[in-house]
């Protein structure tokens, strides 16, 4: 009767279906398997433009309302993600909670797999932080509702490359708005994360001359990516006080919040990372009154979506690439969007993104 009670009150104190109600969403799915110690949640967003497609991302959560929390932010962006790429896809995402270095197993993955076969194709998944191609091998035992395989499978392989070509387009397109060149040599570019994305971001960078710092909380990466790129290295937090021309945000989400915002010395964010402002409205808003450029997230990293897309139909890296290239416009096209109607330019993304959303309702 007590832990009946006590399950009843979080549920009450987190309002589920209120944030869904509140986010939009349509289904929200737990999952939970004892013997695999598989804790997961997918959910789908909204299906209008097609199936509900977003990476599974496996972290250790606090606690269970960060993940619900975050699941329902992914998959919603995925939704605009889609659209404003002009895919016929919905948006969607998974969690899976717990230690992507010691929890992860073979029979754990299946476990999932056979959670999102369940859906029947409403859902599909590819990885996201804390799984590789190697995961979604496992996965693909269970369902035919994954992408990212490998590409000796008939995938498309890690997205991540494609990822970062996107987010290097995007971070062209904002120099070109900013400054009416879009030549990075000499720019100087701070890297925050240099994981998958940005170890190929990184590359793009310096091949292109730009004075490029990177920032990590894994030592290991650091070290690499300094060495193989020679790029400096900025310790913790000291970070934001770094006067640079672009900050490009490729680790984790909320990372423009009150704190960062008053700190950031840039003329743009563009970055990987998703959902990089813990506030939509006011830190965007803030960040145009700074005059700092803000590369929407969802627009300018949908790369690997487009990637993991294309093996839906047949993997064909050249149209992947062809369409990737297509956010250096799309970013234009926004950022002009905005100044027009002094809007900031993450409301203009959203403006493109909900119109293609209703007018496949209509
Ligand atoms: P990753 O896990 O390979 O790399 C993330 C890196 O960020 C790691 O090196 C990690 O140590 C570092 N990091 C984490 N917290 C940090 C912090 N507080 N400060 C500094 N560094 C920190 O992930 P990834 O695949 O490179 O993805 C990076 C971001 O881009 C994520 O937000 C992801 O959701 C987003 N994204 C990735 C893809 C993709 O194709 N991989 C596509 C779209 C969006």
């Amino acid at each position: 009767m007590l832990e009946l009670k006590n399950i009843n009150e979080s549920v009450k104190n987190l309002q589920v279906i209120e944030m869904m109600t509140d986010m939009n969403h349509e289904q929200l799915v737990f999952c939970n398997d004892k013997e695999t110690g598989l804790k997961a949640i997918i959910a789908i967003h909204d299906t209008t433009l097609g199936p509900a497609l977003g990476g599974t991302r496996m972290w250790n959560y606090d606690c269970d309302n960060d993940a619900i929390i975050d699941v329902l932010r992914l998959s919603r962006g995925m939704t605009f993600k889609a659209a404003i790429t002009g895919l016929s896809l919905g948006g969607g995402k998974a969690v899976i909670i717990g230690d992507s270095s010691a929890q992860k197993t073979e029979a754990l993955m299946r476990k999932f797999g056979e959670y999102v076969n369940s859906l029947g194709g409403k859902y599909i998944t590819a990885e996201d932080v804390g799984m590789s191609a190697a995961d979604m091998v496992h996965v693909k035992k269970e369902t035919d509702f994954v992408t990212g395989i490998p590409v000796e499978m008939g995938g498309g392989g890690d997205p991540s490359p494609i990822t970062a070509f996107g987010v290097y387009m995007g971070i062209k397109a904002s120099a070109k708005y900013k400054w009416g060149s879009d030549d990075l040599n000499a720019k100087k570019i701070l890297v925050q994360g240099v994981g998958n994305v940005g170890d190929n971001l990184v590359k793009y960078l310096v091949g292109e001359g730009a004075c490029v710092f990177i920032n990590d909380i894994n030592k290991a990466n650091l070290k690499r990516v300094s060495e193989l790129y020679n790029c400096k290295i900025i310790e913790g937090n000291l970070m934001y006080d770094l006067d640079v021309d672009i900050y490009s945000p490729c680790a984790l989400g909320a990372i423009i919040n009150d704190t960062t915002v008053e700190q950031l010395k840039c003329d743009i964010i563009a970055g990987a990372a998703n959902n990089q402002l813990h506030d939509e409205v006011k830190h965007s808003n803030i960040l145009q009154e700074k005059g700092i450029l803000y590369a929407p997230d969802f627009l300018i990293n949908a790369g690997g979506l487009i990637n993991v897309y294309s093996e839906i139909n047949g993997y064909d890296r050249e149209k992947a690439i062809t369409q990737t290239r297509k956010i250096y416009d799309t970013s234009l096209e926004i950022f002009a969007k905005s100044e027009a109607k002094n809007i900031t330019t993450h409301q203009a993304a959203l403006e493109l993104a909900t119109e293609r959303i209703a007018k496949a309702k209509n």
